[in-house]
């Protein structure tokens, strides 16, 4: 189900299955609905029947195999939704599972105050969807309880839970003329969020950093050798190769390794550097992977990008990307991953250039002589005006 592509087409195999099979049913159901892979079912002809039904539907196809639920004390979940059965009616209210713990965005927690509010407004607007009057007030009742043990007030409650006038929402989408997105730093984005408001910038607010990016990945390590990437080999005399491979790092070092060998240095930037004058040994055990990337673009991206921390390779300039310098202010921002490589004496290596070394060869940015405000309030009229990127460097 990876590609986007899957959903709508495993709906449109559904379709045709279920038309297929209720079409061919001795006895088929009152009411029929599916989202996705779940249905909900009216049958009125007896259990006997609804198991036939039930086997009916299993011998369609060996993959699409169905489990059934039947009602209990008169209701049966579908979705979030609860229906119950009323004489000859059905009701419905909000369904949450059994071991549900009404715990939500806790209102001391680092988001932006529209990201909490909008969870009570989602929650409420999904009781006033979903519920039937009579169990609405209820409802509301219950998630007020749950937003206050979740920390927050009763106004802030009351006011994110009053109903919303359409006309208040499409004046806020009538004016907005762009949206921004930033990461939720408290007394920073939020002021800058502000004054993009003021000229008719929605901000859309992210957490900077979530629990699963301080844990990582609790899978197992591949091996690097069976990885494809960009890649460092470093040599006796200090200098190092970066290069990039879409196939395992250990296959394209065996080809580095035959071609130093072979002596084809039209073949392999490192056999030609072996081989050049001077003292040269090249360490195929000291390589290490830089990085894990897949697609040919962000490879050859993000081996200029090591290419341009590590002055000191021996790469051939012709055969890498060129990178726009525009990015040198970030990537002499940038930490570069230290060798630790020893000569057979012992002795250390000539160390890897550190950022103020690296800051030294590269052009300083130019310094911007408007404040952020102004910056601002240039690039909305801009975009109000329908002026061009081109044309706004030259106004600038
Ligand atoms: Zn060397």
């Amino acid at each position: 189900m990876g590609s986007p592509l899957s959903p709508v087409i495993a709906n449109l195999f559904m379709e045709q299955f279920e038309e297929r099979a209720i079409e061919t049913s001795k006895h088929k159901p009152t009411t029929w609905f599916r989202y996705v892979d779940d249905t909900f079912v009216v049958w009125s002809a007896g259990m006997d029947k609804l198991n036939d039904f039930l086997r009916h539907l299993n011998s369609q196809h060996p993959s699409i195999q169905f489990t059934m639920e039947t009602e209990k004390d008169q209701q049966l979940p579908f979705l979030d939704v609860l229906v119950r059965k009323r004489g000859n009616k059905l009701g419905h209210t909000v369904y949450r599972k059994p071991t549900h713990t009404d715990r939500y965005l806790h209102a001391l927690s680092n988001h932006h105050q529209s990201q909490k509010y909008g969870v009570i407004r989602t929650l409420t607007e999904r009781a006033r969807r979903i519920c039937e009057p009579e169990n609405l007030q209820s409802e509301l009742e219950h998630l007020r309880t749950a937003f206050e043990a979740n920390g927050y007030s009763r106004r802030d409650i009351e006011r994110s839970m009053c109903v919303r006038t359409p006309a208040r929402k499409e004046i806020e989408e009538r004016s907005t003329i762009s949206q921004a997105y930033l990461p939720y730093i408290p007394r920073v984005t939020d002021r800058i969020g502000r004054i993009l408001r003021r000229h008719d910038v929605r901000t859309i607010f992210k957490p900077t950093q979530k629990i699963h990016q301080i844990i990582g990945s609790v899978k197992d390590k591949r091996d690097p050798l069976s990885a494809a990437g960009v890649y460092r080999i470093p040599c006796s005399c200090g200098k190092v190769y970066i290069g990039t491979t879409k196939r395992s790092m250990g296959t394209r070092l065996k080809e580095h390794k035959a071609s130093c060998r072979l002596g084809q240095t039209e073949k392999s930037a490192v056999a030609e550097h072996a081989l050049s004058e001077g003292d040269h040994e090249i360490n195929f055990e000291g390589c290490t992977l830089l990085a894990s990337v897949n697609g040919f673009q962000n490879r050859l991206v993000r081996e200029a990008i090591e290419i341009r921390k590590h002055s000191n390779n021996f790469n051939r300039k012709e055969e890498t990307l060129s990178l726009n310098p525009i990015w040198n202010h970030i990537i002499r921002n940038t930490r570069v991953m230290p060798l630790d490589i020893k000569t057979p004496t012992g002795a250390e290596r000539a160390p890897l250039p550190t950022a103020t070394e690296v800051e030294q060869t590269t052009p300083p940015m130019p310094r911007y002589k408007y404040n952020l405000r102004t910056r601002i309030r240039q690039s909305t009229s801009r975009i109000r005006n329908g002026t061009t990127s081109e044309e706004a460097r030259h106004s600038c």
